[in-house]
């Protein structure tokens, strides 16, 4: 990485990845004061593959983070629809059909993404163009395909499911791979979809289509988001997908073929350093794994990375050792609970079939929206405040 074609540029931290986990990062560490440098390898707005579920952590977070609003999101034409009510069906019965206390917003990736980047240049940021290639942790070195190589005190890797910044980290690939889930997803226009689906108006999930995963159903004012997920190393998801599209009376190969990406869905690192780097997101597999929300987490963790980075820079700790502290204190037990939760179903159903869960979500429906929507904990549902510090 000392080649000398390469040219060179040093800031005092570098993100890779401007999705809404390295904007996070470069926001908070720019508006302390730090140089930052964000790359990216995509000229934004880019296209990102994703349901666009905002719970009401979510917003917290952006309110937090970025300071901005709901009604922002609103102005900057992010959002596509908002409902309280949400349905779980298994196959075409419905298990339950309930209302949260906090709204479901449905937001579109491409300007919420490119809203939170201009937030982050407004404020400072040097945004720069090119794909890493290569990684150096202890000598904070990054090499792009571009032939750059740039250094910074400091390297935040939220490059996202497929991370190059991960493999310059010693973690466990088999661990990885086998908690790695699969999805895809189409986006058909609602004027060509038979009724009641062209017409719904709020968020529905669809299960008995594929283990341990599920299908989606998410309205845009235009479109309708239908997707699934289900891990990789246990399922055909395109099946699956094809089976809930025929329930829903649509014909699969109209709309095949299907676009996917790598979700992570289980399969996060509990030590995510190595030297002078920290992974933060879905890079790090900071996903809630059973329902693969993964927007909260990716700002949740990017912000707290950057806030590790912080301490270590104004002599308060190891930025390491921080970032671990404020994972294993707020992230790391809801991903294990979610995990907990997501395998105990599995298991209830393939012993007593879907029936029970009928009582289940009658009986729990609001503690477990108040759960999704982040006011109680996936640990035993017990009220959970998220600390910002
Ligand atoms: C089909 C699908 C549906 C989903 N639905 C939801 C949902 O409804 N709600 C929810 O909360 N979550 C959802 N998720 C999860 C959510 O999309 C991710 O968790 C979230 O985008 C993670 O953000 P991030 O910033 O970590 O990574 P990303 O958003 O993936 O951003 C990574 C960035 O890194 C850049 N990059 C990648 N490699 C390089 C490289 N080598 N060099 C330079 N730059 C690079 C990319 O261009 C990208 O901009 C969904 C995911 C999928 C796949």
């Amino acid at each position: 990485m000392s080649d000398a074609r390469f040219s060179s540029k040093a800031y005092q931290v570098l993100v890779v990845g401007a999705g809404p986990c390295g904007c996070a990062a470069a926001f908070t560490l720019t508006r302390a004061g730090v140089d930052v440098g964000l790359l990216d390898r995509a000229p934004f707005p880019r296209p990102k593959l994703c349901g666009g579920l905002l719970t009401a952590k979510t917003v917290q977070a952006l309110e937090h983070i970025f300071q901005c609003d709901v009604g922002e999101l609103a102005q900057a034409d992010v959002l596509e629809a908002r409902s309280r009510t949400y349905r779980i069906l298994h196959r075409k019965h419905v298990l339950c059909s309930g209302q949260t206390r906090d709204p479901f917003l449905l937001a579109r990736r491409e300007p919420l993404d490119a809203l939170l980047l201009e937030r982050a240049v407004n404020a400072g940021v040097s945004l720069l163009q090119g794909r890493v290639l290569q990684c150096t942790p202890a000598r904070g070195e990054v090499a792009t395909a571009e032939g750059e190589v740039l250094r910074a005190e400091y390297l935040i890797g939220a490059d996202g499911a497929n991370s190059r910044l991960r493999r310059a980290l010693k973690h466990d690939k088999q661990q990885w791979h086998a908690n790695l889930a699969d999805t895809v997803e189409i986006r058909p226009p609602r004027k060509i979809l038979p009724e009641p689906l062209a017409s719904q108006d709020h968020p529905s999930l669809h299960l008995g289509y594929t283990k341990d995963g599920y299908g989606w159903v998410f309205p845009n004012r235009e479109h309708m988001v239908l997707g699934m997920c289900g891990l990789r190393s246990q399922t055909s998801l395109i099946d699956g997908f094809r089976a809930m599209l025929r329930s829903l009376r649509l014909d699969p190969d109209r709309h095949a073929p299907f676009r996917g990406h790598p979700l992570p869905y289980g399969n996060w690192l509990a030590a995510p350093c190595r030297d002078r780097l920290l992974l933060a997101g879905d890079a790090a597999g900071f996903v809630e794994p059973t329902l693969g929300e993964g927007i909260f987490y990716a700002l949740y963790t990017g912000h707290h990375a950057a806030l590790s980075v912080l301490d270590q820079l104004h002599g308060r700790g190891k930025a390491d050792e921080q970032y671990k502290r404020r994972l294993e204190r707020d992230v790391l037990p809801e991903l294990r609970g979610s995990l907990r939760l997501r395998r105990t179903l599995r298991t209830a159903v393939s012993l007593l079939g879907y029936a029970p869960m009928r009582p289940l979500f009658s009986v729990g429906g609001h503690r477990l929206g108040d759960m999704v929507h982040g006011r109680r904990s996936y640990q035993l549902l017990r009220p959970k405040i998220w600390q910002w510090n």
